[in-house]
């Protein structure tokens, strides 16, 4: 069940029509296999532009410009890996993603029940290219229906390819918000990592939801909502 962090929430306010939902770690569960899928590719990156520096030192640096960007890839980016989308094109050679999302009908099945019985909208926007978020998606089981859907989403936005930039930018959020056609609060936006997904969409005046598959929460001011999985979201939208 979701637990309500922002009680002085508006209920008449509360209505969503569109909930937009980071993709990794937050449809899926991240998995060690993945994270050690990124480190390992982090360390190729560092050796074909750095052949001179060390991995620690080069690590810590990385690590470093992270707590600032937020997205590792932008984080490499701006170390001189080459620019978000190239880096991100460098890093997918070397992930494996089949070995580590694993197919979740009931999460089709979920939605496709969550789609009939309430209007709301869904969007997937993952940092990372378009094309690979549709490969996750699919990877879940979500399919491309007659209705130009792919699963119950109206739309599957990377954000490398369509902004050239990553998630926490404004800039993404602001978009969202003009495309979406509806008034701020109207929107949900759903993630897993609170400086990511929520913080840009609350200073939008958008709802928020954390999801934690059960990890302790982050402390943020920024969480409306905390739910363990997509699951939960029913209980928000009633
Ligand atoms: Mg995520």
């Amino acid at each position: 069940m979701a637990e309500i962090i922002h009680r002085e929430l508006d209920p008449q306010k509360s209505s969503i029509s569109l909930i937009i939902w980071d993709v990794d770690g937050t449809l899926y569960q991240s998995s060690p296999n993945l994270s050690e899928q990124y480190r390992n590719a982090n360390k190729v990156l560092f050796k074909k532009w750095f052949p001179n520096r060390s991995e620690v030192e080069l690590t810590q640096e990385f690590l470093q410009i992270k707590e600032q960007t937020k997205s590792s890839t932008q984080a490499l980016s701006n170390m001189g890996c080459g620019s978000l989308v190239e880096v991100e094109q460098q890093l997918e050679l070397y992930l494996d993603t089949k070995k580590s999302i694993q197919p979740n009908q009931d999460l089709v099945v979920f939605f496709s029940k969550l789609t009939d019985l309430y209007p709301a909208r869904h969007w997937a926007v993952r940092n990372g290219f378009t094309v690979s978020t549709i490969e996750r998606l699919s990877l879940i089981g979500f399919e491309k229906g007659q209705d130009g859907l792919f699963g119950p989403f109206e739309k599957v936005i990377g954000t490398f390819d369509t902004y050239q930039v990553a998630k926490p930018s404004q800039l993404i959020f602001a978009d969202l918000l003009r495309m979406a056609n509806v008034p701020a609060h109207k929107i949900l936006s759903v993630g897993d990592r609170a400086e990511i997904e929520l913080t840009p969409a609350k200073k939008l005046g958008m709802q928020t939801a954390l999801i934690t598959y059960g990890k302790p929460a982050e402390k943020n001011k920024d969480i409306d909502y905390i739910i363990q999985t997509p699951y939960d979201i029913e209980s928000l939208m009633q």
